[in-house]
């Protein structure tokens, strides 16, 4: 059993200790603590999700929003195009009969 230096205090405490028994440590054979570990694991999983989340964002830009465009266009352009100048010419009409 191998004794270590706790690195917050100093006292010589076991490498498999999960407290260090002077300061209540955790984890004092440790270089950081479980703490910083956990920040760094959350920090690296950010870091990864934000990447994930941008490349596929910028593929759905890229890939799938043009078509969509096209799409809209083109059924536009198929739509009867601008109803504002018909308007006046349906009422200038004499009445179906
Ligand atoms: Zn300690």
């Amino acid at each position: 059993m191998p004794l270590v230096s706790c690195r917050a205090c100093g006292h010589q405490v076991d490498t498999s200790a999960m407290a260090c028994p002077s300061c209540g440590a955790t984890d004092p054979g440790k270089k950081i603590s479980r703490q910083q570990r956990n920040l760094i694991i959350f920090l690296i999983q950010l870091v990864f999700w934000a990447c994930v989340l941008g490349m596929g964002g910028r593929y759905v830009w890229t890939h799938w929003i043009p078509p969509l465009k096209q799409f809209v266009a083109k059924s536009q352009a198929a739509a009867p195009s601008s109803g504002a100048p018909d308007i006046p010419d349906r009422i200038g009409m004499p009445a179906a009969q």
